[in-house]
């Protein structure tokens, strides 16, 4: 396989035997077969077409902050859009951008242009791509609020600009899941711009004094159950410093389970599940991981 991926990717833009731990917000995860940076749209449909034909696994990252990789890695091709397909164009109040920019370069450039629309979700660690995936969103502001338009690659291998109109954005979930994202070009609104930047900090500071961020972790673990929070229903469950091996409940926010002393994947999945049968158990809430595992 390795062969065939040179013939497409620049041998630069390889890695072999890669740790994940080094690309997600967790800090945890065994090696990945093969990593690779495609350099743009052609050699992405030419690597996507290559893998699907040849049956060999892969899974596109973008920050790696919603993920959980095992302690054995993956065993297959992971695709990284975050070196090669981050740029933003501005045009007015749209803006263009490339799958693998970062929510904060976004919601700064947002700031640079007096365009509103982001100041809530810059404190998200993750990728536009990413967070397209997950519709993440916070303080009542969603990802899908703002897109005008998403370039997929479709699961027939086509690249294709589909209207917001031809996508289905619900809380944490999308219709175009089997996609790649490549692009998305968002709308935003102008208005003044020490407003769009007070508003911004005073969201990063919010964050900042309720959750713990000086620890990795993958942010809440737990998508929010209907009329509830998870962070509540785990916090009045007891289970709020609760310890298995490196991986611990946070006592700043117990949605977060925090990697505090080189936690494995194995750590962190064991507290999980203890977390759903203890909540299951006191109070007929079964939780539903927001996280993403991998390998
Ligand atoms: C401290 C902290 C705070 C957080 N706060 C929030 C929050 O407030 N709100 C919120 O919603 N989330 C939050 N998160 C979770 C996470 O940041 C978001 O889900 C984010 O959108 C994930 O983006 P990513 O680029 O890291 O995606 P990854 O974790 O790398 O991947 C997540 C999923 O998206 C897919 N994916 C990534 N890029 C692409 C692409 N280009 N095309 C197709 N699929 C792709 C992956 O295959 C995977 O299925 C937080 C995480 C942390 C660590």
């Amino acid at each position: 396989m390795i062969e065939k991926i040179k013939n497409i990717i620049d041998a630069d833009d390889i890695k072999l035997d890669e740790y994940l731990k080094d690309h997600t917000s967790y800090r945890i995860g065994g090696p990945a077969e093969i990593y690779v940076y495609p350099k743009n749209k052609d050699q992405l449909v030419k690597l996507i077409k290559l893998l699907k034909g040849s049956n060999y696994q892969y899974f596109v990252i973008g920050k790696g902050s919603n993920i959980l990789v095992s302690d054995d890695g993956f065993k297959g091709c992971i695709i990284d859009l975050t070196k090669h397909f981050s740029g933003i164009r501005v045009d007015g109040e749209i803006m263009t951008v490339g799958s693998g920019a970062l929510l904060t370069a976004i919601a700064f450039e947002a700031i640079k242009q007096s365009l509103s629309g982001f100041e809530e979700l810059a404190g998200i660690p993750g990728t536009i791509g990413g967070a397209v995936l997950m519709n993440a969103g916070c303080y009542g502001n969603e990802i899908s609020d703002h897109i005008v338009s998403v370039t997929v690659i479709d699961p027939q291998n086509e690249v294709k600009e589909l209207s917001v109109d031809n996508i289905q954005f619900a809380y944490r979930k999308t219709s175009i899941k089997n996609n790649i994202v490549v692009e998305v070009k968002l709308k935003l609104k102008f208005d003044e711009q020490a407003r769009i930047r007070n508003k911004t900090d005073e969201h990063l500071i919010k964050r900042r004094e309720s959750q713990p961020l000086d620890l990795p972790s993958c942010g809440s673990v737990f998508k929010r159950p209907v009329n509830n929070f998870a962070g509540k229903l785990i916090e009045d469950a007891g289970l709020k410093g609760k310890i298995i091996g490196g991986a611990k409940i946070s006592e700043k926010h117990a949605g977060f389970i925090v990697n505090f002393s080189n936690a494995t994947s194995k750590d962190v999945r064991e507290v999980i599940k203890l977390v759903k049968e203890t909540v299951n158990n006191k109070f007929n809430i079964m939780l539903e991981e927001e996280v993403i595992y991998l390998g």
